[in-house]
């Protein structure tokens, strides 16, 4: 039995490299970084050297999974040509930054049709990964993934029901099951979504409807956030591990259960002062039986 994979979304100012070190320091073999200013379309371009010291720095250590998750601008559905464009090439440029960093997946929302409706905006979306798919960039890192993550569904957003990405996944390049995409599974976003994840019965019939739409296969990675409000509130607030209405034992289902607990598990909770990433990873560390 291997140990869990377990994480946190870290950060990398100082430096790319410095997210391994502070990984070495919680004692995680899992990771997850914004691989530039999240709040800004401007990239600058990754230097061979940098990319060059975080691939070294990451094979002296015990990091063996990474996530690169994309700005928040991003809106693959967006109804302006501009935006939409934008989105599309910040998507471009992070599959070549995580192929040049050796970081298999690249995780991101998939955006909000503010107003067009959600089958439009759907469809946008699909628009929007085919031509990243057919990018240069995409072509030129042909091993990193687009994982799709579920959200809370507040506003327009899209994608907060398993069955909107499902639609996306079935319909890229024309049902072709395109192995370059897969999901990622945010607790938080799916209970904010008004799936149940708190009890045994509860769980089930969440990853029962999670295997019809989507397939659990295709589910590459877990965010693992309790949420400051209720079942179905459509609010996007993660909450410390245990301290909101999804709780411990809620943790406890998710982390040990058979289909999700050989998945990488990175953790978005919040960072309150430098005890908190420690002490939502010890929490989680304690809920799992073979640890
Ligand atoms: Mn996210
Ligand atoms: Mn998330
Ligand atoms: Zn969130």
């Amino acid at each position: 039995m291997s140990r869990m994979l377990l994480g946190c979304h870290l950060s990398i100012s100082g430096g790319l490299d410095q997210a391994i070190a502070r990984a070495e320091e919680l004692k995680i073999n899992a990771l997850q970084i914004f691989s530039h200013n999240a709040r800004s379309w401007k990239m600058t371009p990754l230097k061979p050297d940098d990319a060059q010291k975080f691939i070294e720095r990451r094979q002296r250590s015990k990091v063996e999974y990474a996530v690169i998750h994309t700005i928040y601008l991003i809106n693959l559905a967006s109804p302006d040509p501009k935006n939409f464009q934008l989105s599309v090439q910040a998507l471009n440029d992070e599959i070549e930054r995580a192929g040049a960093l050796k970081i298999p997946h690249v995780n991101t929302h998939i955006g909000a049709h503010l107003g067009q409706g959600i089958e439009q905006g759907l469809e946008r979306v699909v628009e929007a990964l085919e031509r990243v798919l057919a990018s240069p960039q995409a072509k030129s890192a042909p091993d990193v993934k687009i994982l799709l993550e579920n959200c809370s569904g507040e506003g327009s957003e899209l994608g907060a029901r398993f069955e909107e990405l499902g639609f996306v996944l079935q319909n890229i390049n024309k049902n072709k099951n395109n192995r370059r995409v897969g999901v990622c599974l945010d607790t938080c976003h799916a209970f904010a979504a008004g799936y149940d994840l708190t009890t045994p019965q509860g769980l089930e019939k969440t990853l029962t409807e999670l295997e019809r739409t989507v397939g659990l296969e295709r589910v590459a990675l877990i965010h693992l956030n309790d949420s400051k409000f209720p079942l179905g509130s459509r609010r996007d607030r993660h909450e410390h591990i245990g301290q909101g209405p999804i709780g411990s034992e809620g943790f406890r289902l998710i982390v040990n259960h058979l289909a999700l607990r050989d998945k990488p598990f990175i953790l978005e909770t919040p960072k309150d002062d430098e005890q908190s990433d420690p002490m939502n990873l010890a929490r989680v560390w304690a809920l799992r039986y073979d640890n």
